[in-house]
């Protein structure tokens, strides 16, 4: 899993040096469904690099839940905002349960504030860094034992992690509406979360990302081939070729492919050139919709 105290949730729209100036909501309401939607897209990711794992030669634990805690080092209003918008306590706070995830089987919910990891108090702690790293750590280990405040009463929850591909993952705030891999990093673009109302539709962005991954495309001796038109249009369709399988190992359906590409294809037409952008001058999209169906032997 991702760790996201609110900085990085918030820095996670800060995107890479090409997009414009990270701009941090302002309020309560902007704070709470830019989170939702983080929230959305990081599941979709989860159940992909979950369901995918044993393709990966990196796995790592998923315990399938965020965790925020005030940022000393953030402005006083970033920290006010944050402690209205998801009533953040001074210990860390379980802000998300992914569905399905170790956390969800394990019974943990929103809004738990967490007190103990791996039978280490919080009280007890010499400072609140000392835990958070604790916790940072317990998250990477084979078991992870949570202390629990939930309505004034204690819990303990033992949680057996998912094994995941070990990939990290952004939101970019850019109002395009594409995804990139970059080195170990799929970026997925605020603009495609927001324009793509299904989560099929997202997932065959995340699958596709995933796929230069697995492949290889995104290793320092194939960089090269990224600029030559005819190699780089041999990788796009190889990694829709996995990418469309790897989405629907995770329960997707593969016709979020087609919406995908035409939804975007309306808003995004024009030569983009960027780094492994999906949405490239590669394939036109009636002709790259057939191949997908060639793929599935429709
Ligand atoms: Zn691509």
């Amino acid at each position: 899993m991702k760790i996201v105290n609110l900085i990085t949730m918030l820095m996670f729209i800060a995107g890479c040096a090409s997009t414009k100036a990270y701009t941090p909501p302002q309020t309560v309401e902007g704070v709470r469904s830019l989170y939702t939607q983080f929230n959305r897209v990081f599941t979709i990711k989860h159940n992909i690099l979950v369901a995918n794992s044993s393709l990966c030669s990196r796995q790592i634990t998923d315990y399938g839940f965020i965790y925020m805690f005030v940022n000393e080092e953030a402005s006083k209003e970033q920290q006010e905002l944050a402690i209205e918008a998801f009533n953040l306590q001074k210990e860390p706070m379980v802000t998300y349960v992914t569905p399905k995830g170790a956390a969800y089987r394990a019974g943990l919910l929103a809004g738990d504030v967490i007190v103990s990891v791996n039978d280490n108090l919080w009280s007890d702690a010499e400072s609140d860094d000392v835990f958070k790293k604790l916790l940072k750590e317990g998250i990477q280990s084979p078991n992870l034992r949570l202390g629990i405040l939930r309505d004034k009463s204690k819990h303990t929850f033992n949680l057996t992690p998912d094994m995941a591909c070990d990939y990290s993952f952004m939101l970019v705030d850019s109002e395009k509406h594409s995804a990139r891999a970059y080195k170990r990093e799929i970026a997925v673009d605020f603009g495609a979360a927001k324009l793509l109302k299904r989560d099929d539709e997202i997932a065959f962005l995340v699958a596709h990302e995933l796929a230069h991954l697995l492949l290889g495309h995104t290793l320092p001796e194939r960089i090269k081939e990224l600029d030559e038109y005819k190699m780089r249009n041999i990788m796009e369709k190889d990694a829709d070729a996995l990418g469309i399988r790897l989405m629907i190992s995770a329960g997707y359906d593969p016709k979020g492919a087609e919406t995908a590409l035409r939804s975007t294809d309306l808003l995004d037409s024009g030569p983009i050139t960027r780094f492994l952008n999906y949405h490239g001058p590669y394939m036109l999209v009636d002709e790259r919709i057939l191949y997908l169906r060639n793929v599935l032997g429709e």
